[in-house]
C-alpha cells in the first residue's frame, strides 16, 4: 500500500482491521497515520515526543517490540516514520486553523488491538469479506481500528473544509487495552494548553445513530502481575525443605476474593491467570499470578490495591516465600463537563444520521483516556467522552466483534461539528 490517504473511512478501517497490532506494537498503524497527517499539513510528534516513555506500563520485552517493528516494515509501513518513532509507538498530530485565535482542542483515539484470535466462519463479516486479521493472536475486537479511522477522518475534514479557527491536537494513543498507554501520554507537554478535550468509543452495545454526549464514571482499574518465589525441593524425599510458591498463590486467591466489599461503592477483583511450571514431584519455587482490581472511585481502587497487597504479603509469609508485584496497567475515573456535553449534544443534533442523543450515561467498563481527561480538567479545561453507537453484532473482546461502518462518518461528523461550535475561552 502506497499511502492511506486515498482510502475511504471504511476502507481505512478494513485495512487497519486486517493488520491489527497489540499494545506498544502499533508501528504500522502509527507510521501510516503519521504519513497522511504530515501530508495534510499537521505537525507530527512521534515516539519519545508523543509519550513519556518512563511512565509506560505493561511493555512487552524488547525482542517482541523489535519483531513487531520488523513486521510493520515487511508489511509496507513507510520507513522514514518507523525511524522517527524508534521503538515507541503513538503520535500527537497538531495543526492551527484560521487565525488561530480560537480554542486549543484535543481529540484522543486509541490504536491498539487485543491479543486474541478472530473468528473465521462465514457468518463473521470481516472473514466473509476478506478483511479479517492476518496476524495470529491479534484482533481488533474493541473497535480501535474504527477509532483510529475517525481520528484520521476528523483530521481530513478540518484540513479540507476548515470551518474552525483554533488549534487541533489529535492524540493517537497506543496500548489502551490493559490501561497502559493513557498514563504515559497524559504526562506529556501536549496536554498543557488543551481547553477542550474529547475522547470517544464506538459500539459498547449501542445501535448506530445513537450518541452519548457524556459517557462517564468508568471504573478505576489496576492490573498487577504477582510473583511468589520459594525454594524448590524433592516432593518425596524432602518436602519439608521446600518453600511452596504455588501454595502461597493458592492461599492468596482464596483470600483476595474475600477482601471485604466497601460501604462507599462498587469494587471488583479477579485473578485471571496462575502459572507455576514445575513437575509433579517438585515443590513449586515460582508462581506467577495476574490480578486486577477495580473501584467505582480512584479511592476505592486504591482500597482494593492495598487490601490485595496485604493478602499477598501474608500468603507469602504463611509458606515462607517472597513476593513481588509489578503494575501492568492502571486507569482512573472522571465525570464529563456540562458545557462541553451540551456542545456535543447540540452538534449531534445537527448530524443527519444521528437518531438518538443521550446526554449522560455511566460507561461501566474502564478506560485510560481517564488520565488525559483528568489532566485537562486539572488544568482548568473541559472534557468529555463520547459514545458512538455502531450496532456491534457481538460483544467487545469476542472473536466475532465487528462494527457497523456507517458509524465512522457519524463519529467524524459529531466531532467536527463539536470542534467548529466550541466557544473561545
Ligand atoms: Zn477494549
Amino acid at each position: 500500500m502506497a499511502t492511506i490517504s486515498d482510502l475511504s473511512l471504511s476502507d481505512l478501517r478494513r485495512e487497519l482491521h486486517k493488520y491489527p497490532e497489540a499494545g506498544w506494537k502499533e508501528f504500522r498503524t502509527t507510521a501510516y497515520v503519521a504519513e497522511e497527517l504530515e501530508e495534510r499539513g499537521y505537525t507530527v510528534h512521534l515516539g519519545e515526543d508523543a509519550i513519556d516513555s518512563t511512565e509506560r506500563l505493561g511493555v512487552p520485552d524488547h525482542a517482541e517490540i523489535e519483531g513487531a517493528r520488523t513486521r510493520a516494515r515487511d508489511e509496507g509501513a513507510p520507513e522514514a516514520y518507523l525511524e522517527r518513532m524508534g521503538h515507541i509507538t503513538g503520535l500527537v498530530a497538531e495543526k492551527t486553523f484560521g487565525d488561530g485565535r480560537g480554542p486549543v482542542v484535543g481529540l484522543r483515539v486509541d490504536m491498539d488491538a487485543l491479543e486474541m484470535t478472530e473468528a473465521t466462519g462465514s457468518d463473521h463479516r470481516p472473514a466473509n469479506e476478506g478483511f479479517a486479521s492476518r496476524h495470529p493472536n491479534e484482533m481488533h475486537a474493541c473497535g480501535h481500528d474504527g477509532h483510529t479511522s475517525i481520528g484520521v477522518g476528523v483530521a481530513r475534514a478540518l484540513a479540507i473544509d476548515g470551518g474552525f479557527d483554533g488549534t487541533l491536537k489529535i492524540f493517537f494513543q497506543p496500548a489502551e487495552e490493559g490501561g497502559r498507554g493513557g498514563l504515559p501520554m497524559s504526562k506529556t507537554k501536549h496536554l498543557d494548553d488543551i481547553e477542550y478535550f474529547i475522547a470517544l468509543h464506538l459500539g459498547l452495545d449501542n445501535e448506530t445513530g445513537k450518541i452519548i454526549a457524556g459517557y462517564e464514571r468508568p471504573l478505576s482499574n489496576a492490573k498487577i502481575d504477582v510473583d511468589f518465589r520459594g525454594e524448590p525441593a524433592h516432593a518425596g524425599k524432602a518436602p519439608n525443605e521446600g518453600h511452596n510458591a504455588l501454595q502461597s498463590a493458592a492461599t492468596a486467591i482464596q483470600n483476595l476474593y474475600a477482601i471485604p466489599r466497601h460501604e462507599e461503592g462498587a469494587t471488583r477483583i479477579n485473578v485471571g491467570q496462575v502459572h507455576s511450571p514445575n513437575a509433579q514431584n517438585v515443590i513449586s519455587d515460582h508462581a506467577r499470578m495476574r490480578v486486577e482490581v477495580r473501584g467505582e472511585t480512584a479511592d476505592l481502587n486504591e482500597y482494593m490495591l492495598e487490601s490485595a497487597d496485604r493478602v499477598l504479603e501474608h500468603a507469602a509469609g504463611m509458606y515462607d516465600t517472597e513476593y513481588s508485584t509489578t503494575l501492568y496497567g492502571k486507569t482512573t475515573t472522571f465525570e464529563a463537563d456540562d458545557g462541553l456535553v451540551s456542545v456535543v449534544a447540540d452538534a449531534a443534533q445537527s448530524v443527519e444520521s444521528v437518531t438518538t442523543i443521550v446526554d449522560r450515561e455511566d460507561i461501566g467498563a474502564s478506560e485510560d483516556a481517564s488520565y488525559l481527561i483528568k489532566r485537562v480538567q486539572e488544568n482548568g479545561g473541559e472534557a468529555t467522552y463520547i459514545g458512538v453507537g455502531a450496532s456491534n453484532p457481538s460483544g467487545h473482546h469476542t472473536s466475532r466483534f465487528d462494527i457497523d461502518e456507517e458509524a465512522l462518518q457519524i463519529g467524524v461528523d459529531v466531532v467536527v461539528e463539536t470542534v467548529r461550535n466550541l466557544p473561545s475561552n
